[in-house]
């Protein structure tokens, strides 16, 4: 069985945003060399998701609404984490959409629907944060 790894880093300029990583995920699997397997991806770190999804745009500002509406960033001070993170919200909405995707490669490639795109969201910005790559295969 062959076993690949690999880190991709990014540094989103605001508070929160959307990455679509299919491409790079996907750059990972022929890195790899694996044709039959599973690819894990998470990010490695507690404010940040990586999902599976539709890129439209549209649906994209709606995530981005509905999590600001159940998790407010501000105040601050409705929250208790550490009584005084300003980020307590980013790690309710990592929880709310989920920390990592497992996906089955066939054929050297994602085996997927449609529709389906990998996205890294981003809750806690402007600095560097990390996403894993994990490929078991042959
Ligand atoms: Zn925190």
């Amino acid at each position: 069985m062959k076993s690949y790894r690999k880190e991709l880093t990014f540094n989103i300029p605001d508070r929160r945003g959307y990455v679509n990583i299919t491409a790079d995920v996907q750059a990972a699997i022929k890195e790899s060399g694996v044709k039959e397997g599973m690819v894990l991806v998470n990010p490695m770190h507690i404010t940040a998701s990586v999902y599976i999804n539709d890129h439209e745009e549209g649906l994209i500002k709606d995530f981005d609404e509905w999590l600001e509406k159940l998790a407010p960033h501000a105040p601050v001070s409705q929250y208790r984490h550490n009584g005084y993170e300003d980020n307590a919200d980013a790690h309710i909405k990592r929880q709310l959409m989920g920390r990592e995707v497992v996906c089955a490669i066939t054929n050297g490639k994602l085996d997927f629907g449609t529709w389906e795109q990998i996205f890294y969201a981003e809750f806690d910005g402007k600095r560097d944060k990390r996403v894993l790559i994990k490929i078991i295969g042959e």
